[in-house]
C-alpha cells in the first residue's frame, strides 16, 4: 500500500505555459524513453512523480509507476512537452509489435551511462552485450548491489543514471550529456543493426 496520496489526472499536469528546456540534440538514436525523461527531469528540475505523471495516459499513482508502453504513456503529450517528434518517442519505448521481450529490470551499460544515453536495446533480452562499447550489459549497481525496476516512476526519474537506492551514477565517469560530442556514425549503424535483428 502507498503513502502517498494519488493525484488526480490534472493536478499532476505541468503547466505548459512554464515553458520547457529540452533541445532535441541531447537525445541520440533508439535512447531509451526512461533516459530522455531523466534529461527533461535534471533539466527543468522538475520531480520525478510529476513528470511520470504529466505523461502518463491516465490516472496514476507516480510512487508505484508504469511500465515503459504506448498502453500507458501518452505519446503525443510527451513529444509536444519536450519538443521531440513522436516517431522518436514512439521508438523509445515498448510495442506490441516488436514481438520482442524486454528485461523487467534495468539493464545499462556503465560507457554508455557516462554519456547520458541508455538505449532500448539495451532493456532487449537476448542482448547481453552493449553494441556500442561489447561490454557486459548490467544490471546490479556496483556500490550496493541493487536493481532498479523498468518503470516511468518517480524514484526511478529521480535518480538522473543513477542507482535509485544509493545514488550512485552508473556510469565510470562524470554525466556529460550536454556537451558531449554527436554519436558516431558506426555506433549509431551498431545499434541499428541491434534494433533490428
Ligand atoms: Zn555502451
Ligand atoms: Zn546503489
Amino acid at each position: 500500500m502507498s503513502f502517498y496520496p494519488i493525484l488526480t489526472f490534472e493536478e499532476n499536469k505541468l503547466s505548459p505555459s512554464l515553458g520547457y528546456l529540452f533541445k532535441r540534440q541531447w537525445v541520440d538514436p533508439f535512447e531509451s524513453v526512461v533516459s530522455i525523461l531523466w534529461k527533461f527531469a535534471r533539466m527543468n528540475r522538475l520531480p520525478g512523480h510529476r513528470v511520470v505523471a504529466h505523461v502518463a495516459r491516465g490516472q496514476i499513482d507516480p510512487y508505484e509507476g508504469y511500465a515503459a508502453t504506448a498502453n500507458e504513456l501518452d505519446i503525443r503529450m510527451t513529444a509536444a512537452s519536450l519538443g521531440l517528434t513522436q516517431k522518436t518517442i514512439r521508438l523509445s519505448m515498448q510495442r506490441p509489435e516488436m514481438r520482442r521481450s524486454w528485461c523487467s529490470q534495468l539493464r545499462f551499460c556503465p560507457q554508455c551511462m557516462s554519456r547520458g544515453y541508455h538505449s532500448v536495446v539495451h532493456q532487449f533480452d537476448g542482448v547481453g552485450y552493449c553494441p556500442v562499447h561489447g561490454c557486459c550489459l548490467q544490471t546490479r549497481c556496483r556500490s550496493c548491489g541493487s536493481t532498479s525496476e523498468y518503470l516511468i516512476k518517480a524514484s526511478v526519474l529521480d535518480a538522473t543514471f543513477k542507482c535509485p537506492n544509493c545514488r550512485r551514477s552508473y556510469g565510470n565517469s562524470p554525466l556529460s550529456f550536454v556537451h558531449r560530442i554527436p554519436m558516431l556514425p558506426r555506433d549509431r549503424a551498431a545499434i541499428v543493426r541491434t534494433f533490428i535483428y
